[in-house]
């Protein structure tokens, strides 16, 4: 570990147990008690560590998870908020999912939503950013990368092409292991775009492509309809709303840092969700999941 990284974490760590003393933490589960609001978290790649610790911290305090599925049926029902609850996320379809987060889903029986990028899943490449941040460690010039996530998609994956010798190893679940855990009660796969891109970087053309390519893939693979969606990096627009619903889906997840209350109901193509890092202290992933680590109302 980087000392630069030792520091983060150190102080990370001291301010929310800070923050968990003050009795914040305890307010937002009074919170969730009353019924105003449901919590919204979501994952990347975490290690095992910090998703069955939040697992068990969910559990120890009396919170029940509830599926995207029944957030839906929340919505579309226009139901009271349940109580105590929360919806629980996962990004990109890292293939460490498999051991860190769907087995103990399965394990705990907690409802786990996991988003995946096609591509990354099919053709079995790597991530675009971790190839173009091993490009920057090795090559110069070389675009970093929030310098790629600010240029039209087509540069992007010019200079990916260009650049993707550096890193080739897969990095995603497979298509055998994604519709084997399909079957569980438990774990529902939905769309995270096929390639990935920064939408809003893209053409109209493109983003419908991402939009309903990714949908008809899984929806073949799995066999089941595919209707929710997160948008990679967090970024979308009107258009992207716009094109989500042209393209058939009902709900997408952004990463707005709030709870999910009957105002954001409103916006079903714009929920919350707060984000628990892949790797950090107890105390930090705790004050993540429960929204105080964030500024928040
Ligand atoms: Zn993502």
């Amino acid at each position: 570990m980087s000392a630069v990284k030792l520091v983060r974490d150190v102080t990370a760590k001291a301010y929310a147990a800070w923050l968990i003393k003050s009795g914040k933490v305890n307010a937002v589960l009074n919170r969730l008690n009353s019924g105003s609001c449901i919590l919204s978290i979501y994952f990347h790649n975490p290690s095992l560590k910090v998703f069955e610790g939040c697992i068990k911290w969910i559990l120890k305090n009396n919170l029940r998870a509830i599926s995207t599925s029944e957030l839906y049926g929340i919505y579309s029902n226009k139901k009271n908020l349940p109580r105590n609850t929360v919806v629980i996320t996962v990004d990109d379809g890292w293939k460490f999912n498999e051991q860190n987060v769907i087995q103990t889903a399965i394990r705990y029986r907690i409802p786990v939503t996991i988003f995946l990028a096609t591509d990354p899943m099919i053709r079995g490449n790597s991530f675009w950013w971790t190839i173009a941040r091993s490009a920057n460690k090795k090559m110069f010039p070389s675009l970093s990368v929030e310098e790629l996530k600010g240029i039209p998609n087509h540069l992007r994956l010019h200079y990916l092409r260009k650049v993707s010798y550096v890193l080739s190893e897969r990095q995603a679940m497979t298509s055998e292991a994604v519709r084997y855990f399909n079957s569980s009660p438990y774990i529902n796969f939905q769309s995270h775009t096929v390639s990935h891109p920064i939408l809003p970087m893209c053409t109209d053309q493109e983003v419908l492509n991402e939009l309903v390519q990714s949908r008809l893939i899984l929806e073949r693979q799995l066999d089941k309809p595919i209707q929710l969606f997160a948008y990679p990096n967090g970024s979308y627009g009107i258009r992207e709303i716009n094109m989500l619903k042209r393209a058939g889906y009902k709900m997408a997840f952004t990463t707005h840092t709030n709870y999910i209350d009957h105002q954001s109901l409103v916006r079903p193509y714009e929920i919350p969700r707060f984000e628990v890092l892949d790797d950090s202290s107890m105390e930090e992933s705790i004050c993540r999941m429960t929204g105080v680590w964030f500024n928040t109302n």
